[in-house]
């Protein structure tokens, strides 16, 4: 198995990274592999996961990951730095099984015809530089509505609970292939009028923004990209997913409770 280790630098980080090197080490088919690896390991937050996952995107359909947390649980990092041993048991001992998550697939064209393609695991969002921007928004290439704010957000299920959220906008499920469009300020008035409200497409549909500004910014999981003269940019569900391993896998409305409201024991 080819396995590589990605980290933050925290000092509790590299105490559990130098534990589960040992570990891997006193396996015989373990090869410590940072090019092709089948199986990535992240130490950190994540943050460190979605790092890992951009350096490896291209190659997204033969990796599996694993989130290990040194600060809180996180989304994408649910097992514990003290459950380390565990992990690496189970990864063993069991036939690797895994679970999908959905992601999102933006496409940015130029006014010149120039394509270029992103991969987001959370989130991409689009703003102006300065003032606000002004966009037209079609779904499944219908004009849905003429936007003016500060923005626009468009998230995957397990970028709902990141930016989306403070955004307002609803936490889904990561089983529900779907794609949530969030607003960023809108501004409402007698002469722009959004929904005001997020919208979460189905799986096969497609929403594109049609800007009004010569200069954006977009972000791609909180990377920030210039884009001078874009024509049109148009987001879908991918056909690639990410892969984690399912086992020790922490149930996600439970993630979430722990994330935003507190551990609550209780069951009916
Ligand atoms: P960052 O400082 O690395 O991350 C900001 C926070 O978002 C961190 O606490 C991170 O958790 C958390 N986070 C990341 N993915 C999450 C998810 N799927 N669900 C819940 N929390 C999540 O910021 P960055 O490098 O600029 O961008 C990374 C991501 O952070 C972006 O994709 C964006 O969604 C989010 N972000 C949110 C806001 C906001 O809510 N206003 C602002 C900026 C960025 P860890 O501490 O475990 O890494």
């Amino acid at each position: 198995m080819k396995i590589t280790i990605a980290h933050n630098t925290n000092e509790e980080t590299l105490r559990v990274v130098a534990h589960l090197k040992k570990l891997l080490q006193q396996k015989d088919d373990v090869v410590f592999d940072a090019k092709y690896p089948d199986v990535v390991i992240t130490v950190g937050g994540d943050g460190t996961l979605i790092n890992a996952f951009h350096r490896y995107e291209t190659q997204i359909s033969s990796i599996r990951f694993i989130g290990i947390h040194t600060g809180h649980l996180g989304f994408y990092t649910d097992w514990r730095s003290d459950d380390v041993d565990k992990m690496v048991d189970a990864l063993f001992l069991r036939q690797p099984e895994s679970t999908n998550y959905p992601l999102l697939e933006v496409e940015l064209e130029t006014e010149a015809g120039e394509k270029r393609h992103f991969l987001a695991l959370n989130e991409s969002a689009v703003k102006r530089v300065s003032h606000t921007l002004e966009a037209n928004v079609y779904i499944e290439g219908k004009l849905f509505e003429n936007f003016r704010g500060d923005g626009l957000c468009v998230s995957t299920p397990t970028g709902s609970t990141a930016y989306n959220k403070s955004l307002g906008g609803a936490v889904i499920h990561p089983r529900l292939k779907a794609l949530q469009m969030a607003e960023i300020a809108s501004i409402n008035n007698r002469v722009f009028r959004t929904l005001s409200s997020p919208i979460v497409i189905a799986p096969d549909q497609w929403i594109t923004i049609v800007p009004d500004a010569n200069h954006l910014v977009m972000t791609v999981d909180g990377q920030h990209i210039d884009v001078y003269n874009a024509k049109k940019i148009t987001y879908r569900i991918s056909q690639k997913v990410i892969q984690f391993d399912r086992f020790g896998h922490t149930r996600f409305w439970s993630r979430v409770q722990s994330a935003f409201i507190g551990d609550k024991n209780d069951t009916i």
